[in-house]
């Protein structure tokens, strides 16, 4: 569950289980243990994670339940107890899960074990060769987070910012090409904090750079970034032809300047601004994608229009909502009902920003009719491949049986086929 993050170390366990023993099932086989690696992001997260849990325990009455990842770490004693959960296992211990399950006896009918242990520095552990069908590779290079933004518990369940080794994850990412990843999607939980903690310390755009001289035929992308971090070495390596997807996914948050002082975001409306021009006049074709949130506490409707006029000025074109939700224990959940902005509300304004976004691809789509895009084939079906340009647009094209799905093709963009959102071309010969 949850983010890419989750997605690579729920890769990594299906990877080291073998080391102890267990093995990802055959098609069919009855399991003797599931592992839910769980995320809690949002209250809808948690629900969403103990509704999982519920109906596997329905389904797999043989099997035990393991339940790790972010809401394990949350809420460990009241996963515990639910039925069918033999163990809990925090982030800080999720990478050594295996050595917990030694001390497991088959489904027992007593609370699960916990355990979430210690933080510690990130384990080097085994490389990934595979990302289970996916056409695109998720390169983890960080995890944890030093910030504090008023509405986020991800630091308390992530712990403080650790990167891995350069030389790891380069490892890593020579791994995922050897075994033909023509991209790889650069990931974290606080990315743009990439090597501060190391000795000696280093940068997002150190690492950037030698994945892009190590490339060979793949391509590399960047997944969420701060706009604090978007600094000029960064922003260099958007340079056209760099091998570095010409796509941005910003975690904005808001568009006004009280209500990004309330997150604790620590920048201001003409500071993304600023990183967003500076950006295009290095890469003119970048596509912006961001993250708002709807109605955070003392949301006026004025400052939620402040948040739209921003998205509009700088060009967004793909937007992840998430509807403001309290967190346990952040500071935000503290500000008084009085100056909340009513469930209805939230949804209405969540509901604005999603129209609005909708109305974006079409708009940049026909700027591109003409141009020429390379495009990751994610599938190829009934004589039609899809997949993803550079800049994230959807383009489909026909397959003269030639088009295999994880390949990078050239392809002229002829049109934009409104029914199906995605722009339509022909190979390039
Ligand atoms: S940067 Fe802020 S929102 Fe992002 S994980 Fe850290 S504390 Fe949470």
């Amino acid at each position: 569950m949850g983010c890419r993050v989750n997605q690579v170390e729920t890769e990594r366990l299906s990877h080291t289980g073998a080391r102890y023993g267990y093995y990802p099932t055959a098609e069919e086989q009855p399991p003797d243990l599931i592992i839910i690696n769980t995320c809690s992001v949002t209250s809808e997260s948690d629900r969403q994670a103990r509704q999982l849990i519920r109906r596997l325990a329905r389904e797999h009455p043989q099997a035990g339940l393991v339940v790790t990842g972010c809401y394990a770490q949350a809420q460990s004693a009241e996963l515990a107890a639910m039925d069918g959960v033999v163990l809990v296992v925090g982030n800080a211990e999720k990478e050594r899960l295996w050595e917990h399950l030694p001390l497991l006896s088959p489904r027992q009918d007593s609370a699960g074990i916990e355990a979430t242990g210690q933080w510690a520095s990130l384990q080097e552990v085994a490389l990934v060769d595979h990302f289970a069908e996916r056409s695109r590779a998720f390169l983890q290079v960080q995890d944890g987070c030093d910030r504090r933004c008023t509405f986020c518990t991800i630091p308390a369940l992530r712990g403080a910012s650790r990167s891995f080794s350069p030389d790891y994850v380069l490892a890593q990412a020579a791994r995922y090409q050897q075994n033909g990843y023509r991209e790889l999607v650069l990931t974290g939980i606080n990315m743009g904090s990439y090597g501060r903690d190391r000795q000696p310390p280093t940068a997002l755009a150190e690492l950037v750079s030698r994945l892009l001289a190590a490339r060979g035929e793949s391509r590399i992308r960047l997944s969420s970034l701060d706009p604090l971090d978007l600094d000029e070495a960064l922003l260099q390596q958007f340079m056209p032809g760099s091998g570095l997807c010409p796509y941005v996914h910003l975690s904005i948050q808001a568009g006004d300047e009280r209500i990004l002082k309330r997150m604790g975001r620590g920048y201001g409306r003409d500071l993304v601004a600023e990183k967003v021009a500076r950006l295009r006049s290095i890469c003119p074709e970048v596509v912006l994608g961001a993250d708002v949130i709807a109605g955070f506490p003392t949301e006026s409707p004025a400052a939620f229009g402040q948040t739209l006029a921003l998205l509009q000025e700088i060009g967004v074109t793909f937007l992840h909502v998430f509807r403001y939700s309290d967190r346990p224990g952040t500071p935000a959940s503290a500000i008084p009902a009085r100056f909340r902005v009513a469930e209805r509300e939230i949804k209405r304004r969540a509901e604005t920003l999603r129209q609005w976004a909708a109305s974006r691809l079409p708009a940049i789509a026909a700027q591109r009719i003409g141009s020429q895009e390379e495009v990751l084939v994610e599938s190829c079906r009934d004589g039609l491949a899809r997949g993803k340009s550079g800049g994230f647009l959807p383009v489909r094209m026909v397959d003269d049986g030639r088009v295999r799905v994880g390949w990078l093709y050239r392809v002229n963009i002829s049109g934009y086929d409104s029914n199906y959102q995605e722009l339509v071309g022909t190979l390039c010969t």
